[in-house]
């Protein structure tokens, strides 16, 4: 088991946000986090990366308690895109994209020319060659992102953590960074707003609604209309996506309401 959650529960401001979640996520495998805003998808993510922590519960990768490891540790096995990322100061995509090479660099010993040619490699897998100069600040929503999974990839972590890393992507990108990251054969553990990309790439899907885990499976045992409509109260109508042979979800909108 490569990711393994116990019990987590987190209050803020005393009010319940994460309600007893337990799940645990196989090596190789691709799971999203799938649940309508505000149902505490970051939240749950923020206490599994370590920006939160658990008010109980615990987190374990390959057996070991994450509350005991030190940060170097913990960035060398999972690597985290977050969901907001306030940039406070600029800097080019390349300084940005470098620094998801923290955890492997040593203050004597660093390798100049492989680090520069693992930075390099990933600007280029995610389609951003010739930007490595551009200021992160002025690049646009998709670009932005495509650094930030650039800077997750290069941390070279087996366990790759995203909050709804295809936001602000257009339709093409959004499938695209998908592929990237189904590419690297990583253990992936990602929220993900549109059910049609999850249902698609995800080998299984957590359903989460006001705090807690409701429904696991894959993606034909979840993406159900009964389901979809307990979560998101809309009716749909599923098929097969002729490309994928996964659910595809058609919305079924009630326009006289
Ligand atoms: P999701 O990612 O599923 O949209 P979040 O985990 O961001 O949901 O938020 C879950 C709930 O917790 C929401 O009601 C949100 O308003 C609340 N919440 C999250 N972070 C904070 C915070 N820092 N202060 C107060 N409330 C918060
Ligand atoms: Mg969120």
């Amino acid at each position: 088991m490569k990711l393994e959650v116990k019990d987590i529960t987190y209050s803020i401001d005393s009010k319940l946000i994460v309600n007893g979640v337990s799940l645990g996520i196989k090596e190789g495998d691709f799971v999203g986090l799938v649940g309508p805003n505000g149902c505490g998808k970051s939240t749950l993510l923020k206490n599994i990366y370590k920006v939160y922590r658990p008010d109980s519960g615990t987190v374990y990768i390959d057996g070991r308690n994450t509350a005991e490891m030190t940060s170097r540790e913990t960035a060398k096995e999972m690597s985290v895109m977050q969901q907001e990322n306030n940039v406070e100061f600029d800097m080019t995509v390349y300084d940005m994209v470098m620094l998801g090479r923290f955890a492997h660099q040593k203050f004597f010993h660093t390798d100049k020319v492989k680090e520069r040619q693992i930075v390099l490699d990933a600007i280029k897998e995610v389609g951003l060659e010739g930007y490595e100069d551009r200021s992160f600040l002025s690049l646009s929503g998709g670009e932005k992102q495509r650094t930030l999974v650039a800077r997750a990839l290069v941390q070279q972590a087996k366990l790759i953590i995203l909050d709804e890393p295809t936001n602000h992507l257009d339709i093409g990108y959004q499938y695209q960074i998908m592929n990237i990251l189904k590419k690297q054969k990583l253990t992936v553990f990602s929220s993900i707003h549109d059910l049609n990309v999850a249902s698609c790439y995800c080998d299984k899907v957590l359903l989460m609604k006001k705090g807690q885990i409701v429904y696991t499976g894959t993606p034909e045992e979840v993406f159900t209309p009964d389901k979809i409509r307990e979560l998101f109260g809309i009716d749909t109508q599923i098929n097969i996506n002729p490309a994928t042979k996964k659910p595809n979800i058609i919305f079924l909108p009630d326009l006289a309401e």
